[in-house]
C-alpha cells in the first residue's frame, strides 16, 4: 500500500524569470529542496509546470516541512495543499472536507473561493469553477457563509492537467536564488550584528560562502570565538555546511601598534584583514570578499576609509549592507535568528588596540607609507599559514 502523503506547492521566486535558463534554475531549486528534506524519509520532490510539488508522509508535521522548505533560497512561497483528481465532484468533496477541518481548527465562519484553471482545456471556466465549488461548500458546511469582501478563509482551487489542488495559505519564503547559482565568496565574519547578515544576504542571491574570522587571543577570549562559531552555525542553517578559517591577528596588530601612528591602527588592521582574507579566498576558490561594512557606521567605514580599505585587495569586495540603516539590518538579524547571539557582550579583535581618535579621512599615500615600515607580505603569509580551519554545520 502506498503511504498517504501531504502535498506542498512550492512557488519559485525570481527563478521563474530566468528565461531560457529557467529549467536549469528550477532543477537546482528542486535539488536544494530535496537536500533540505533529506533528513525525512519518503519525501518526493517533483517539478511540474513551473512549480515544485513536495509530497511528505502524513506522519510528518506539515509545519515542520513548511518551515524547512521556507528556508531554502529561491522559494517564493509555499502552500500546504490537498490534491484531488481534476474533476469538479472530487474537488467539491475534498473542499467540503477541507473546510470542515478549518471550521474545527480555526473557527472560520465565512469564505470565498478563488479558482484558477491552469489547464485551459478543462471544460469549465474559472469563475464557474469558483461558483460550483462555493455552492458545494455551502451545502456541505452549513455554518459557513460567503463573504466576497472580507472572508475568514480564501479558498484557492487550482485546476491543473490531471490533478487539482485546494489550499488556503501562502507561507512566504525568502525569495532569492538557489544556493550554488552564483559562485562562492569569502565572508569576513565577526561576532557582530552586521557580517552574519551580510553573509546571509549574499547566500540568498545564490552565493556559496566560506568564512574567515580573526581573533586576538589571549586578548579576545575563547568564549568570543565560540560565539562566532554559534553565529556561523545559524547561518549554515540557510546556506549549508561551510568552512571557517580562524586566524590570530595579534602578531600583526602588535607590529602595527609598535611601528605606525596610533590613529591609523584601525585602517591598517582592516587592510591586513582584507589581504589575508583575499589570500585564503584565492586558495579556496572564492571569487570575492564579503563584509558587513556599512557607509558611515564607524570611523573605518567612512567613504575615505572604504576607498583605502578597498585599495588593499584586487578581488571585488561585496558589501551588501552598505546603504542600509542599522535598524533595518537589525530587523533582518532578528528575522534570521542571529541577533540574540550577535548582541552577547564578547570582545572582538577590532576592539583590541582601539585608537582614541581613529582617522576618519585616511590618505592612501600616507597609509602606504606607514605600511611600508612593516614586513607585510611575510606577516600575511604567516597568518594564512597559521590558520585553523573548522567545519561549520547547522545545529541539530
Ligand atoms: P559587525 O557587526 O559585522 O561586527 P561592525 O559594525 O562591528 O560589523 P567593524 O568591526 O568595523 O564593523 O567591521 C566591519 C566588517 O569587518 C565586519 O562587518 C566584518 O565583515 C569584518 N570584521 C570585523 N571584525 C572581524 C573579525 N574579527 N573577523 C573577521 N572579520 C571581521
Ligand atoms: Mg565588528
Amino acid at each position: 500500500m502506498t503511504e498517504e502523503k501531504n502535498t506542498f506547492i512550492v512557488r519559485c521566486g525570481e527563478v521563474a524569470l530566468k528565461g531560457l535558463n529557467k529549467p536549469y534554475f528550477e532543477r537546482m531549486l528542486a535539488d536544494r529542496i530535496k537536500h533540505a528534506l533529506k533528513k525525512f524519509e519518503n519525501v518526493e520532490v517533483k517539478r511540474n509546470e513551473g512549480l515544485i510539488f513536495v509530497k511528505a508522509p502524513k506522519v510528518l508535521d506539515p509545519e515542520l516541512i513548511t518551515a524547512e522548505i521556507s528556508r531554502v533560497f529561491g522559494v517564493a512561497s509555499i502552500s500546504p495543499a490537498i490534491e484531488t483528481a481534476s474533476d469538479l465532484d472530487e474537488i467539491g468533496k475534498a473542499a467540503v472536507e477541507y473546510m470542515q477541518g478549518l471550521i474545527t481548527k480555526k473557527g472560520i465562519k465565512t469564505f470565498k473561493v478563488d479558482a484558477k484553471r491552469a489547464d485551459k482545456n478543462f471544460p469549465v471556466k474559472s469563475p464557474d469553477i469558483a461558483r460550483i465549488i462555493g455552492a458545494q461548500v455551502l451545502i456541505g458546511c452549513k455554518v459557513l457563509k460567503v463573504d466576497v469582501h472580507n472572508p475568514d478563509c480564501l479558498l484557492f482551487v487550482d485546476v491543473r492537467r490531471g490533478r487539482s489542488y485546494i489550499y488556503e495559505q501562502k507561507i512566504m519564503g525568502y525569495g532569492g536564488l538557489p544556493l550554488g547559482a552564483n559562485g562562492k565568496g569569502m565572508v569576513l565574519l565577526s561576532g557582530g550584528i552586521d557580517s552574519p547578515v551580510a553573509a546571509w544576504m549574499m547566500a540568498k542571491r545564490g552565493m556559496l560562502i566560506e568564512a574567515v574570522h580573526f581573533h586576538s587571543y589571549p586578548y579576545t577570549s575563547e568564549r568570543a570565538q565560540e560565539k562566532v562559531e554559534d553565529l556561523a552555525r545559524i547561518i549554515s542553517g540557510y546556506c549549508g555546511r561551510f568552512k571557517m578559517h580562524v586566524i590570530n591577528l595579534l602578531p600583526i596588530q602588535e607590529a602595527i601598534v609598535s611601528n605606525c601612528p596610533e590613529e591609523e591602527t584601525t585602517i591598517l588592521v582592516r587592510r591586513f584583514m582584507m589581504r589575508i582574507a583575499e589570500k585564503v579566498a584565492k586558495e579556496t576558490d572564492c571569487g570575492m570578499l564579503i563584509t558587513g561594512e556599512n557607509l558611515g557606521q564607524v570611523a573605518s567605514q567612512t567613504a575615505e576609509s572604504l576607498i583605502v580599505t578597498d585599495n588593499s585587495v584586487q578581488m571585488p569586495v561585496m558589501r551588501p549592507l552598505i546603504a542600509m540603516d542599522k535598524v533595518d539590518i537589525m530587523d533582518i538579524a532578528r528575522n534570521i535568528g542571529t541577533y540574540e547571539t550577535s548582541i552577547l557582550p564578547y570582545e572582538d579583535c577590532c576592539t583590541v588596540f582601539l585608537p582614541k581618535h581613529p582617522t576618519t579621512k585616511p590618505k592612501l599615500a600616507k597609509i602606504l607609507e606607514s605600511e611600508s615600515k612593516l614586513n607585510a607580505e611575510q606577516m600575511i603569509d604567516d597568518a594564512v599559514a597559521s590558520r585553523d580551519t573548522i567545519a561549520i554545520r547547522p545545529a541539530e
